[in-house]
């Protein structure tokens, strides 16, 4: 039973995670500080939580300064070699994933 309230909490986190990304993306164009608030509460809900960013919206959010990134707007992505590098326009960091065909 307990272990059933665990996954409930963890489902209703998740729902709650992606319903905060949903609301980023239609903040943006009117109050772009508040899709930023959205994302660093859809952060610490997965903390609180602990249940782990989906991989789609874990690229949305800047690795450094918890920005929303969109892009042409506050993120710039870029092929380099083997690498995707996003740079985050609000803060200027870089972040890299691999670019690799599965
Ligand atoms: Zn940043």
């Amino acid at each position: 039973m307990k272990k059933k309230q665990k996954n409930w909490a963890k489902d209703m986190a998740l729902q709650r995670i992606s319903r905060l990304f949903e609301l980023a993306e239609h903040e943006f164009r009117f109050c772009p500080e508040r899709s930023h608030r959205y994302v660093r509460l859809a952060r610490r809900i997965g903390m609180r939580y602990r249940v782990h960013l989906p991989g789609e919206l874990k690229m949305l959010i800047c690795k450094h300064c918890h920005a929303y990134l969109v892009q042409g707007a506050t993120a710039r992505t870029r092929l380099q070699d083997k690498n995707i590098i996003t740079t985050c326009l609000t803060c200027g960091e870089q972040m890299r994933r691999p670019f690799t065909r599965r």
